[in-house]
């Protein structure tokens, strides 16, 4: 007894099998659901291990059943009984526990419970905001518990397989100075500092590089990360990410660690085998085919560049991107005449939220172009258009025309609707993918400079570094991203060990060498101090559990997550504080 640490009971309520009958047991747990039946009342007692079928008779004793008649939903209760096997034609072949039941003797109710607000079963009927807000009793649904347990054991796979293949796990702080990773940083007033403040971390990044100069040479970490960014529907303001950092390695290095990480984990997970090594394609080819950094690649339709065709067709539109260094793309839909003139539209609509300034589309009908912009190709031009996508009868080619970037990430996103609504994805594959050979830089039109693409610390190639000087619009980053299925569940790069390099690069992001010093004087400062080159990645791991069970939203993963606006509904945070508080702080609020 006691061997699992079960406290004051004697089993667990997922554990009990026909072999126990006769035994005399002590369990606890949650009143899930009471039934009266002809004199006897039924109760499916449940806790993390699962549900097992509790029996009162009237004769047990008067109180006790008496105490058993007045139970509800969420009670807490220890129960003492016999278990018995149950009579013929009342077994339940979904239970684990379906085969015996547990004749009470004895019951006390430990604790009562208030009527739950939902009730807790799977198909749970609440909102999101009343789930969250009764995160407690959420979290006793079968499917959340299973998803934070799976989450455990994730953790548990990868620090086995980061300790056995000897990286050491070191805390880096919460309470730092600024890292910028091109988000908004969340700020931490300083009582001692009066008027200074310490940043929450976006990433160790600059710990784990200095560890590394410390000569640590393979660290990981499994951390918080905090960016106070406009959330977007599938973002916490703090996330939780694998972080890792190896010395003396190269792009190939880091990479085949993070692909057998990911497998073995996986494997040890969800016992999926994930083939190695992961496929991988440059930057520039995943725009060009797919329309995106993160192509979803368990589906086809690939974009087409008809620029020089549709420059000889008579609409202005394409000619002026073709004239305007600007390209015309299409994509195809293999929609067998599915696609009706109002789901065209639809599309056109989307597109816009792309950014894309119109789509233009044309059928393919008796081996021609019909309707939209067919009747601006004559015969000749249209079959070679026709050729050229290998388009057929039934299909719907999209065309885009526009600045190349804008061109390629609008039709990146009508291909994707494409694929959802031909029902073209496999959702029970994973299809991962290595993007790599990131442009270093990025125009930032806002803020009229160039910003880091990965972040300020990722290495510029080589071959490229004399571009930092002349045009730093085409120096390209040694950065690698992991794709899973079109979404980002990793990035990192090798970095710059130089401090020269590192002012360099500063400098082409505008950040001069005062500025420089004020914020990263002491990682510039350690990189002269003797640093190995070196390496590393952050997966995400919120997404990639979610992936693992393959959920729709990483809240799903995360015992008390916050809403898309980055409250938690459970606690009420962020709140207001005393005045005192803040006078405490030196900090006045402005009225509202
Ligand atoms: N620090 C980066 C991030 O958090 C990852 C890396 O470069 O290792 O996204």
């Amino acid at each position: 007894m006691n061997e699992q640490y079960k406290g004051l009971r004697t089993h667990f309520l997922g554990e009990l099998r026909k072999g126990d009958s006769g035994s005399e047991v002590t369990l606890m747990g949650w009143v899930a659901k009471r039934r009266d039946h002809g004199g006897l009342i039924f109760v499916d007692l449940r806790d993390r291990y699962g549900v097992t079928q509790i029996v009162f008779h009237p004769q047990m004793t008067d109180e006790g059943f008496a105490v058993a008649e007045k139970l509800s939903a969420e009670d807490v209760l220890k129960i003492v009984g016999t278990v018995d096997e149950r009579p013929e034609g009342t077994v339940n072949s979904d239970l684990d526990t379906g085969e015996i039941e547990v004749n009470a003797k004895s019951i006390e109710l430990l604790n009562e419970s208030e009527t739950p607000p939902f009730e807790i079963r799977e198909n749970v009927e609440a909102s999101e905001d009343l789930r969250l807000e009764y995160r407690y009793l959420d979290l006793r649904r079968k499917k959340m518990r299973d998803a934070i347990i799976t989450r455990h054991k994730f953790y548990q796979s990868v620090r086995k397989f980061m300790s056995d293949k000897g990286f050491i796990e070191i805390e880096t702080p919460i309470l730092t100075k600024s890292t910028p990773e091109g988000a908004r940083d969340f700020l931490v007033p300083s009582r001692l500092s009066k008027g200074k403040f310490y940043a929450l971390p976006q990433s160790p990044q600059i710990y784990k590089q200095i560890l590394m100069v410390s000569g640590f040479d393979k660290y990981f970490q499994i951390v918080k990360a905090f960016r106070d960014e406009d959330l977007r529907a599938d973002r916490q303001p703090e996330h939780t990410q694998v972080d890792i950092e190896m010395s003396f390695v190269d792009e190939s290095h880091v990479r085949q660690m993070a692909e057998e990480l990911m497998a073995t984990v996986f494997k040890e997970v969800i016992d999926h085998d994930l083939p190695l090594p992961f496929p991988a394609m440059t930057y520039d080819e995943a725009m060009k085919r797919f329309g995106s950094d993160k192509p979803d690649l368990r589906f086809g339709v690939e974009i087409r560049n008809v620029s020089e065709i549709a420059g000889r067709s008579d609409f202005n539109l394409f000619q002026d991107a073709v004239n305007n260094e600007g390209i015309v793309g299409a994509v195809v839909a293999e929609a067998k005449g599915t696609f009706s003139r109002k789901v065209i539209d639809e599309l056109v609509e989307f597109s816009k939220i792309y950014g894309l300034g119109g789509l233009s589309w044309a059928k393919v009908e008796d081996g021609k172009l019909a309707g939209g912009v067919s009747r601006h190709f004559d015969e000749n031009l249209q079959s070679e258009l026709l050729g050229n996508v290998g388009a057929k009868d039934g299909d719907v080619i999209f065309l885009a025309a526009d600045k190349t970037p804008v061109a390629l990430k609008g039709l990146g996103a009508i291909r994707l609707e494409i694929g959802r609504r031909l029902n073209l994805i496999d959702k029970d594959t994973f299809s991962p993918l290595w993007v790599t050979d990131f442009p270093m830089f990025e125009w930032d039109e806002e803020a009229k400079r160039y910003s880091a693409m990965h972040h300020p610390f990722t290495s510029p190639k080589m071959e490229d570094i004399d571009l930092l000087d002349s045009d730093p619009s085409k120096v390209y980053a040694r950065a690698y991203d992991m794709v899973f299925n079109g979404s980002e569940l990793g990035g990192g790069s090798i970095r710059i060990h130089s401090k020269d390099v590192q002012s360099k690069v500063f400098k082409a992001i505008g950040i001069g060498a005062d500025e420089a010093e004020r914020k990263f004087g002491y990682l510039l400062k350690a990189l002269s101090y003797g640093a190995p080159p070196h390496g590393g990645i952050a997966l995400g791991l919120d997404r990639i559990v979610t992936m693992l069970l393959r959920l729709d939203s990483i809240r799903d993963v995360i015992a008390f997550p916050k809403t898309a606006s980055g409250t938690a509904l459970m606690e009420k945070a962020p709140s207001e504080v005393s005045e005192a508080q803040l006078k405490e702080l030196g900090i006045k609020l402005e009225p509202k």
